[in-house]
């Protein structure tokens, strides 16, 4: 399929002061639209000026959440190349949230060159200050102009793209988590493991609740028994136990990250051992108590690797390394970033440029 571009006749003021960037809201000047018909499949993909997409107050997505996304990234190198960071990746886990959430499966290959394409005419979007990237936001949306529970026959995918600014300007900070034992935001059967808008809506409350209390995000526990560790805000988590190190394994209420993904292969690479199981809060506290929880971090593509510095569970406190950050958390955030910046190699292949 050859996409159709109409490009921006006037291009917007690009932000000048880099270190203000922030997260999310600036967008760039175009956008990537498909649309799906019934009958006629994925068609007619276009590059067009970012702006406003006219809905019927009645489209489906405004009513019952038939929408999935991804997010990923484009960072600029030293010698002007501009790298995506395992681009397939993201697609094949759109297509599983696809299968979760009745929409018709994108053909993975094309909708990477579609980023490509868009990040392309927008290159000049990609910020140049270490740490900062260009967010990449492909997303689905079910359109029907039908009040009515059904998978949707009529469907958008759209990318668009944000300048973002470097998660960490004053080096890796470890944040305050607190461990949630009331809410959850998904259980197994449901769609813990797909990134669709309602597991986000379903994780607001716990988290206004965290930030009134000062803490910087929440960690969830399972739906069931409250007891087993799945993620914490919307990264992946892993703890480092008496120089094991363990993360949750997916059980279907758990999102896969491509980043949780990366640092288990990383480890593995270094002749560490990583173990994927079920991890309860309570040995966690137990190890805290007995000197054995040498570091715990999130996951995840905005902030790529987040320290842990302490845990409130109940009126239970832990405190991890002092409130510093580990050296398997450095160790993994300096290569990571170091592979996405180009300024490591890449020796397992994991980045692509967009001019390829
Ligand atoms: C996106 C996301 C992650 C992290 O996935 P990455 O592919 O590493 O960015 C983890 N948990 C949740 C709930 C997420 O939405």
């Amino acid at each position: 399929m050859e996409i159709k571009v109409e490009l921006a006749k006037t291009l917007k003021q690009k932000p000048t002061d880099e270190s203000k960037l922030g997260f999310g809201s600036i967008f760039t000047d175009h956008m990537f639209v498909m649309p799906y018909d019934g009958g006629q499949g994925w068609h007619d993909p276009k590059i067009i000026p970012y702006g406003p997409i006219a809905l019927e107050p009645s489209a489906m997505c405004l009513h019952y959440g038939q929408e999935v996304f991804e997010g990923m990234k484009a960072y600029r190198t030293a010698s002007g190349d501009i790298r995506l960071f395992r681009p397939e990746k993201n697609m094949a886990r759109l297509n599983s949230s696809n299968d979760r959430l009745c929409i018709p499966p994108i053909d993975e290959a094309f909708a990477v060159h579609a980023v490509k394409e868009l990040v392309g005419i927008d290159k000049d979007w990609v910020p140049h200050q270490e740490g900062t990237s260009l967010y990449i936001r492909p997303f689905i949306i079910a359109i029907d102009p039908h009040v009515g529970v059904h998978p949707a026959k009529h469907l958008l995918f759209m990318i668009i793209l944000s300048p973002v600014g470097a998660y960490y300007p004053q080096g890796l900070d470890p944040v305050d988590i607190y461990v949630e034992n009331q809410y959850v935001r998904a259980v197994r059967g449901g769609m813990g493991f797909v990134k669709t808008a309602g597991n986000y809506a379903a994780s607001l409350k716990a988290q206004e609740e965290a930030e009134k209390q000062n803490y910087t995000q929440v960690l969830w526990l399972d739906g069931v028994e409250r007891k087993y560790i799945e993620e914490v805000g919307t990264m992946n988590v892993f703890f480092v136990i008496d120089g094991e190190v363990v993360t949750p394994s997916l059980d279907g209420s758990t999102l896969p990250g491509i980043t949780r993904m990366s640092s288990i292969e990383l480890m593995r690479s270094w002749g560490m051992q990583v173990t994927e199981r079920k991890l309860s809060i309570e040995e966690v506290y137990e190890a805290a108590q007995n000197g054995k929880l040498d570091e715990a971090f999130g996951t995840g593509t905005a902030a790529v690797i987040s320290p842990i510095g302490s845990l409130k569970w109940g009126d239970k406190m832990m405190h991890i390394n002092d409130g510093k950050i580990g050296p398997i958390s450095q160790r993994l955030y300096d290569e990571l970033t170091g592979i996405q910046f180009g300024t490591k190699p890449d020796p397992m292949g994991w980045t692509v440029s967009i001019f390829d």
